[in-house]
């Protein structure tokens, strides 16, 4: 095959596999299946993963969405031991420690507008719980306590805590789990085949959907929404790019009602769409921005909101001795985060790498669409360093195709992919380069051709 030579070079096989594998029991996994024949990673450099026997795996998904830099980079790597021998753990409750100061502002120099304060979380869902939780109390502080009502989107994914599933638009991650948050609303998603298939980058048609927004304030009146949280890009329900002019007109609609938007920018903050945030490649200045996963490079675990200053001094003005937001987690702002942080977001930009985002998506976005008319592709999408492709379900056996897709690249063409029903997802590490992305490309051609 014309795959790339196998990088694991000294990478001798190492790592024993346990022969029981029933004690954990997997997040997002047919558990059954997987322990029947599991899919093993015991090593990672740059653009690749590496299996027991030392083959190496490209990498098509940056993990989950989050190894922006790629893998065991050495200034990361660095600085998260360098760390772990100096400070292992401080409290952000009423102490401090300098680099998570640091970093705060690094966060808030990459974000737009006056977003300029930042609140550490641990992961995606708990930075989504955070902001809607600021969202209302914030109501409350600035006299607006009958704000209370969240406002999330179909096909929306925002994390796995309660309010994150409340406001998520996933049945299957929603249906186990009883009542969910009261008084929360839908905006409808914004993917049509018939409109949009096979575009590359933003589709022109949609912005009218953001209307929706009206008619759910008109329902209940203004005076009882707190906020609007939506993706700029849904990412995990299988990449759709906003259309043209819808997320300037979800912001004009805010506004005329003091609704707070709220972008989760989870999947697209820290390079994926070609910049800090997505927020500044559409040119919308949302309220609140929610991140994680590329903060440190998918290292150690952070997340959390970046708020703009009028949201944070509002919170300012009670008593000084008096906490003033009843929030936080033990892990906020851990030390080796902030130290695994500050050196990703080092080598982005010392990198340029979401510069080369820029350069690399018309390249990216030539050789997926070129797989258009394999069989069983229904759409692709592409936008910024991501890329869906959406396969026609078997019958009676939905997502069945995707899920052999996922394993065949795996086992045979040496490529992770992800997959969220019969759509095959794809964000590779931001480093890649021309020649790997046609690795890529060529890739999924021979497994297209052969899956039936
Ligand atoms: N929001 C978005 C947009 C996400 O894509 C994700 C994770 N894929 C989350 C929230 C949740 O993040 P985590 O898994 O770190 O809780």
């Amino acid at each position: 095959s014309a795959a790339a030579p196998s990088p694991a070079g000294s990478l001798a096989p190492q790592a024993e596999i346990p022969n029981d594998l029933e004690a954990f029991w997997m997040p997002f996994t047919p558990n059954r299946s997987f322990k029947k024949n599991p899919r093993m990673i015991t090593r990672a450099k740059d653009m690749f993963y590496f299996t027991p026997e030392g083959r190496a795996v490209m990498d098509g998904t940056a993990g989950l969405w989050c190894t922006n830099a790629g893998h065991n980079r050495e200034p990361i790597v660095a600085a998260i031991q360098a760390q772990a021998a100096e400070l292992d753990y401080a409290p952000a409750f009423q102490f401090g420690h300098p680099k998570a100061f640091s970093v705060a502002s690094r966060i808030a120099a990459l974000a737009p507008g006056d977003l300029d304060h930042v609140f550490f979380a641990n992961s995606g869902s708990e930075a989504v719980d955070t902001a809607l939780k600021i969202a209302i109390a914030y109501n409350n502080v600035r006299g607006q306590g009958t704000r209370t009502r969240l406002i999330g989107r179909e096909r929306g994914y925002h994390g796995v805590g309660f309010g994150g599933i409340s406001v998520g638009g996933i049945v299957s991650n929603r249906k186990q789990f009883g009542t969910l948050l009261a008084g929360v609303d839908h905006l409808p998603h914004t993917y049509n085949r018939q409109e949009q298939a096979f575009t590359k980058g933003e589709p022109d048609w949609g912005a009218h959907l953001a209307d929706e927004l009206e008619r759910i304030v008109t329902l209940h009146d203004a005076s009882t929404v707190a906020a609007v949280i939506v993706e700029p890009m849904a990412g995990s329900t299988g990449v759709l790019p906003p259309p043209k002019g819808y997320l300037q007109r979800l912001r004009a609609i805010c506004d005329r009602h003091g609704i707070l938007l709220i972008f989760d920018e989870v999947i697209s903050g820290f390079g994926r769409l070609g910049f800090g945030f997505a927020a500044e490649r559409y040119g919308v200045v949302p309220d609140m921005i929610c991140f994680a996963k590329g903060v440190t490079s998918g290292t150690v675990p952070m997340g959390g909101v970046v708020v703009r200053k009028p949201i944070y001094d509002a919170f300012m003005r009670g008593p000084e001795h008096v906490i003033e937001l009843f929030h936080g987690y033990t892990y906020s702002a851990h030390p080796l985060a902030c130290a695994a942080s500050l050196a990703a977001l080092d080598v982005y930009r010392d990198e340029d790498l979401f510069g080369h985002v820029l350069r690399m998506e018309p390249v990216w976005a030539e050789a997926i669409h070129a797989l258009r008319d394999l069989p069983n592709v229904l759409d692709i999408r592409t936008v910024g360093l991501v890329a869906a492709i959406d396969l026609a379900s078997r019958p009676d056996a939905v997502g069945a195709r995707a899920y052999e897709a996922m394993d065949r690249c795996f086992r045979e063409h040496d490529l992770m992919v992800r997959i969220t029903g019969d759509t095959i997802a794809l964000t590779p590490p931001l480093i890649i380069s021309e020649t790997q992305i046609g690795d890529i490309a060529d890739k999924l051609k021979r497994l297209l051709t052969t899956l039936h």
